[in-house]
């Protein structure tokens, strides 16, 4: 098959919208063997690689170009977040399908795959400075993206510092990017709304999940938070995660959780909303422990702050519904496209 995008086009494509090759944070971006990076005096590097695999992460009938694109780097910059990190660079690997080399509505996908990350890019600052490219032997995308961050030395939020007696906080919203993911899959293919763009904060939290770049750093700057983890894999496997790694327990107040308004259309009511905000993944919210002695804010970089239980002695994981019920809360991660949650 011959194709229309070689691997030199490719290149020429990501460099061609990823900023200016110098800047103050990449010394060298884009062309050479490797990148150089700029790390700010007094600080230390974090990195974290996330796959972006078809048909696990994301389906082509169901997500737009841009809205992978998207997702690709927000995965990254929400662990960079989860650590009170600020981003420096993104490298991204790509594997792409020779089928949609070869089509000209292939290299559109490509373009527009760009478009996304690129926007998401620019909205953190964050230049795309080196990456690899292939021919996928499997007929699908395959992506994996590394995001470079860094942050006072000794200061970087970690998932292991919460105490019992601390406060668990949320950002924004829970429950919505899996509430719009059952939401897409129960419509026919040719009634599914395909944003090409975020639109307005909160609308499409499954396509344009944000990133709490500018939080994670103000908790970090402003000494909010005593532990943090971004919400990946759904409140009650990430806080199961915090509690492992803080040596505790917790307990969640079930009327407290600030439930996405998307959860809502569920047919099965509050139930499959809190179902939905306990165990719904990928809202890249961040879940974060401070002392009660804080006064925190209401709201952070513009974004409402919850406070939805705390941690306690122990190893018990549980929450309490509004008359006082207590019910041990189970890690239940979202299981990606099954629209169930696992076990
Ligand atoms: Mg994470």
């Amino acid at each position: 098959m011959k194709k229309i995008m070689g691997e030199l086009a490719l290149i020429e494509q990501i460099r061609s919208g990823a900023g200016a090759p110098r800047n103050r944070k990449v010394a060298l971006g884009i062309g050479d063997d490797c990148a150089i990076l700029r790390l700010p005096k007094a600080h230390e590097i974090g990195v974290t690689t996330d796959f972006t695999l078809e048909g696990r992460h994301f389906h082509r009938d169901l997500h737009p170009p841009e809205s992978v694109g998207h997702r690709a780097l927000a995965r990254g910059l929400s662990d960079i977040a989860a650590m009170g990190a600020r981003p420096l660079a993104a490298f991204l690997s790509l594997a792409l399908p020779a089928d949609m080399l070869a089509t000209r509505a292939g290299q559109r996908w490509v373009e527009s795959f760009f478009t996304g990350l690129r926007a998401l890019g620019k909205a953190h600052d964050v230049p795309l400075a080196g990456g690899d490219t292939a021919e996928s032997p499997t007929g699908l995308v395959l992506a994996d993206i590394v995001l470079i961050g860094s942050a006072p030395t000794g200061r970087a939020l970690r998932r292991s510092g919460g105490r019992a007696g601390d406060v668990l906080y949320v950002t924004g919203a829970l429950g919505g990017s899996a509430a719009e993911l059952v939401d897409l899959q129960h419509r026919k293919p040719d009634h599914r709304p395909a944003p090409s763009t975020p639109g307005k904060p909160g609308t499409h939290p499954q396509m344009y999940p944000q990133p709490r770049v500018e939080i994670g750093q103000a908790l970090l700057r402003r000494h909010l938070a005593t532990a943090a983890i971004d919400l990946s894999d759904g409140l009650s496997t990430d806080l199961a995660h915090l509690c492992h790694e803080s040596g505790v327990g917790a307990e969640i107040f079930e009327d407290t959780l600030p439930i996405h308004p998307l959860t809502t259309k569920s047919p099965r009511g509050r139930d499959d909303a809190i179902r939905l905000a306990l165990h719904g993944g990928e809202d890249y919210e961040l879940l974060f422990a401070a002392p009660a002695s804080i006064k925190m804010p209401s709201t952070l970089a513009g974004v409402p702050i919850t406070r939805i239980g705390r941690l306690v002695r122990g190893k018990s994981v549980s929450v309490l519904d509004a008359s006082g019920r207590r019910r041990p809360l189970k890690p239940g991660g979202w299981e990606h496209f099954s629209a169930q949650p696992k076990g």
